[in-house]
C-alpha cells in the first residue's frame, strides 16, 4: 500500500504533480478540490446559502459523486461547471463548514481504503485526511506564477482576476478554524516556482524512493493513466427506509410465489462487509437472494441505466445497485466493489459470472476471491434450490414452486493467506499471489456445489 498526500494553495501545481506521479507509479489519484467544488455547484443550483451549514452538510451527504478524468454529479458531467467563476467565488466558504468536511473526508478515506493506497491532493490531506501517508508533500509556488497558471488554464489573457480569486480563497482556506491549509508537521515543502512539471515530478519521485515505497528507478509509463474513482456513498437514512419498504414488497411477493425456508441465515454477520456468492440459474436470483438478510445488499449494474434515466438510476441505487462503466476495464468495477466493502456493506457477486443451467457448478470466476482477499471480507456461498425448475432456460415467466435458500459456512480469506504464508499484519496484503486467488476460487466452487446440492435436495429436486 502506497499513499501519497499532497496539499498546497490554488495554482501550485498539485493536480499536475498528482497526475504525473500517478502515471509514474501506476496509482490512482483523487482531486479532493473537485469534491468541494461539486458541493458548491450543487448549493448554487439548489439556492442553498453558503452560510447554511446544516443544509450544505445534507447536500454533501446525499449527492452522487464520481471524481475521475470527468467529474459526475448525480449522473451529470460537471467537469467544466465546477470550474466556473461562480463556484470559485463560494467554494472556500462552503468548504469551511465542518459538516461538509466530515462527509467528504469520509468518502476520501473510503476511496483510499478501497484501493489500499493512491495519491490524494487538496488542502488538508497531509494534516487531517491521511496524516500517516507514506509521502506528504506541501507544494507551493509564488503568487504571481500561481495566478498566471490559473489564468492560462482558464484561457484568460489577463491574470489579475485569477490573482484576486486565488488570493481570496487562499486567505479563507488558511484562516478557517476547521482543517485550515497549513504546512503539516513532517510534510516536505516543494516550491514549483519557475520549474517544469518534469522537474517537480523528479523531486517528488526522489521523496517516494527515500520513503522506501518505490524501490529502484521508477519506470515512466507511456501516457498518464486516467483517474478512476467513483466515490461510493453510504446510504442515507431515507434510502434505508426506502430500501426496507421496497424489499418488503418485492421479497414478500417472491416468498409468496416461491415459498420455502432460508437455511443458515443466522451465519451472516449483522454488521460489517461480506461477499454474498449465490449460484446463478435464473433472472430472479438477485431477488431470491435478498431474502437472506434485511440489510441492504449491493449489486454491480451497468451504468447505462443511469445514463438512460437519472430517475431510474437513483431508484435502483436506493435498492442497492451501483454503476459500473462497461467500457472501463474490470479493474474499475473491482475498485468500486472494494469501496462498497470498505464502507462495510454486503456485496452480491455471482461467481459463475453468467446464468448457468444444471446441477453442476463447473467453474467460477476469480472476482469474488480477489475481492475477499483484498478486503478481508468473508465469502458466503448461497444455494438456491428450486429456482431453475421454476424458470428453466427459455421460460419467459417463472412458475410457482417451493424454493429453498441455503447459506453455507463462510470462506475466510485470512486462512488462505496464512496457508500461503503471505498474511500481513492486518491479514490483507496489497498484492495477492495468483495462486492464493485460484485456491480460494476453487474452494468457493466446491462450497457452492455443496450448498447448491443441499438446496436442491431440500426442495426434492436433487
Ligand atoms: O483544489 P481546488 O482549488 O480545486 O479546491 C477548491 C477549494 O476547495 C479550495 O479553495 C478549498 O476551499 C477547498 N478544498 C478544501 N480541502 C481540500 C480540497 C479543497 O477545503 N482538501
Amino acid at each position: 500500500m502506497t499513499t501519497i498526500a499532497i496539499d498546497g494553495p490554488g495554482g501550485a501545481g498539485k493536480s499536475t504533480l498528482a497526475r504525473n506521479l500517478a502515471a509514474a507509479l501506476g496509482l490512482d489519484w483523487l482531486d479532493t478540490g473537485a469534491m468541494y467544488r461539486a458541493v458548491a455547484l450543487l448549493s448554487l443550483r439548489r439556492g442553498v446559502d453558503s452560510a447554511d451549514a446544516a443544509a450544505l452538510g445534507a447536500l454533501a451527504a446525499s449527492m452522487q459523486l464520481e471524481v475521475g478524468t470527468a467529474v459526475r454529479l448525480d449522473g451529470e458531467d460537471v467537469t467544466g461547471a465546477i470550474r466556473s467563476t461562480a463556484v470559485d467565488g463560494i467554494v472556500s466558504k462552503v468548504a469551511a463548514h465542518p459538516e461538509v468536511r466530515r462527509q467528504l473526508v469520509e468518502r476520501q478515506r473510503a476511496w483510499v481504503a478501497a484501493r489500499r493506497g493512491g495519491i490524494v491532493e487538496g488542502r488538508d490531506i497531509t494534516s487531517v485526511v491521511l496524516p500517516d501517508a507514506d509521502v506528504r508533500i506541501y507544494l507551493t509556488a509564488g503568487g504571481d506564477e500561481r495566478a498566471s497558471r490559473r489564468a492560462v488554464e482558464r484561457g484568460d489573457a489577463d491574470p489579475s482576476a485569477a490573482r484576486a480569486s486565488i488570493a481570496a480563497r487562499d486567505a479563507l482556506d488558511s484562516s478557517r478554524p476547521a482543517s485550515p491549509l497549513v504546512v503539516a508537521d513532517g510534510a516536505v515543502v516543494l516550491d514549483s516556482t519557475g520549474r517544469s512539471p518534469a522537474d517537480v515530478l523528479e523531486e517528488a519521485l526522489g521523496l517516494v524512493r527515500a520513503a522506501g515505497v518505490a524501490p529502484g528507478p521508477v519506470p515512466a509509463p507511456p501516457a498518464p493513466r486516467p483517474v478512476a474513482g467513483r466515490v461510493v456513498r453510504p446510504p442515507s437514512p431515507a434510502e434505508l427506509r426506502f430500501y426496507a419498504v421496497c424489499r418488503a414488497i418485492t421479497v414478500g411477493a417472491s416468498e409468496r410465489f416461491h415459498p420455502g425456508p432460508v437455511v443458515g441465515a443466522e451465519r451472516l454477520p449483522a454488521s460489517g462487509a461480506y461477499v454474498l456468492a449465490p449460484v446463478h440459474r435464473t433472472n430472479l436470483d438477485w431477488l431470491t437472494v435478498a431474502r437472506v438478510t434485511r440489510r441492504r445488499l449491493r449489486y454491480l449494474v451497468k451504468d447505462e441505466v443511469w445514463r438512460r434515466s437519472k430517475l431510474a438510476g437513483r431508484l435502483i441505487e436506493a435498492l442497492g445497485a451501483f454503476p459500473v462503466d462497461r467500457s472501463a476495464p474490470d479493474r474499475e468495477a473491482l475498485a468500486k466493489a472494494l469501496e462498497v466493502l470498505a464502507a462495510g456493506e454486503p456485496l452480491v457477486i455471482f461467481p459463475e459470472g453468467t446464468r448457468r443451467s444444471g446441477p453442476t457448478v463447473d467453474d467460477v470466476r476469480d472476482g469474488a476471491a480477489y475481492l475477499a482477499l483484498r478486503s478481508g471480507a468473508p465469502i458466503y456461498p448461497v444455494g438456491l434450490g428450486g429456482m431453475e425448475a421454476s424458470m428453466p432456460r427459455g421460460a419467459r415467466l417463472p412458475r410457482p414452486r417451493r424454493v429453498v435458500v441455503v447459506v453455507g459456512e463462510p470462506l475466510l480469506p485470512a486462512t488462505f493467506l496464512a496457508t500461503a504464508g503471505t498474511a500481513s499484519a492486518g491479514g490483507r496484503p496489497s498484492r495477492v499471489p495468483r495462486s492464493v486467488t485460484k485456491a480460494l476460487s476453487e474452494a468457493l466452487r466446491a462450497a457452492l456445489q455443496e450448498v447448491h446440492d443441499a438446496a436442491e435436495a431440500a426442495v426434492g429436486g436433487g
